[in-house]
């Protein structure tokens, strides 16, 4: 269908070498688009290259470490130089320290934040002049069910989340007129590697996951190649300040 037909867009999705990332980069490089994969492990982006190639299009691995600002933006920006246009940006990358309030150190504190919340805020400031030079763009950011819920255990993380909806949402009043759509997906329980280690560190987290969640499975990274698309599209040009949960029913169940 036209309206989700990404060829000849750019995207650029941090930490899409693995995980929920790389599900959306095959969404966006199945629907047709030229996609670009930020991170810092060189050796999940072989294995994440493979697999984009594989569905026929143009993929490239870009090292970077998003707490770093400067280089946020000198990615974004080198990206939009060499492809000529960047018209989809993902702020996916992030992380988690699993520890009490009171037990948190300060490098805990900003790891996080500067994961999860300031590199989508460096890395949309980034990608606006180019999306305006293109006459729009989207910007999809990934919160959590810790985006609208709380746990004694995520402290940061449930911050860096509940603030990206709210960045998201101001960036989407602000740049409407340009034509930038700015939404957030809230993803539920999905199995990666950051889940992974939540449940070597979290007791009882499986069972209260399976017992919390309608669809009764956990979520796979390509359970986000299809709202990937949408949110990238002119599918969704309509579209903007939303948080869209993607979670299998869990933050509806009373
Ligand atoms: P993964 O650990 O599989 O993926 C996280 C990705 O972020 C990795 O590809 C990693 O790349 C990248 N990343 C982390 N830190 C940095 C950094 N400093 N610089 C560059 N890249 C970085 O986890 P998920 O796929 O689960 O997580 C993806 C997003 O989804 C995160 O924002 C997470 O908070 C969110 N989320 C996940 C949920 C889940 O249940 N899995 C639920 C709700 C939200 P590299 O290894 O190369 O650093």
């Amino acid at each position: 269908m036209a309206i989700f037909d990404l060829k000849g867009k750019v995207a650029f999705i941090t930490g899409g070498n693995g995980g929920i990332g790389l599900g959306m980069a095959k969404g966006l490089a199945a629907a047709g688009a030229t996609v670009v994969i930020a991170g810092r492990s060189k050796t999940k982006a072989e294995a994440a290259l493979a697999q984009l190639k594989a569905l026929g299009g143009t993929a490239e691995f870009v090292e970077l470490d998003v707490v770093k600002e400067s280089s946020c933006k000198q990615v974004v920006a080198s990206t939009a130089k060499k492809f000529g246009r960047l018209d989809i940006l993902v702020n996916n990358a992030g992380t988690s320290v699993r520890k009490q309030p009171q037990d948190l150190t300060a490098e805990d504190w900003h790891l996080v934040m500067d994961t999860n919340l300031s590199s989508a805020f460096f890395c949309s400031q980034a990608a606006y002049p180019h999306m305006l030079r293109a006459g729009g763009g989207k910007i999809i950011n990934i919160g959590s069910m810790m985006s609208i819920f709380a746990s004694s255990y995520a402290t940061p993380y449930a911050s860096s989340k509940g603030g990206i909806v709210q960045m998201a949402r101001s960036m989407a009043v602000a740049w409407a007129k340009d034509n930038i759509q700015v939404n957030t997906i809230l993803p539920g329980w999905i199995d990666t590697d950051l889940t992974r280690k939540a449940r070597e560190q979290v007791q009882g987290l499986n069972e209260r996951v399976m017992a919390r969640t309608p669809a009764a499975r956990w979520g796979s990274p390509d359970d986000f190649a299809g709202i990937a698309v949408f949110l990238a599209s002119a599918a969704s040009d309509f579209v903007t300040g939303a948080a869209i949960p993607v979670d299998g029913g869990y933050s509806v169940l009373a």
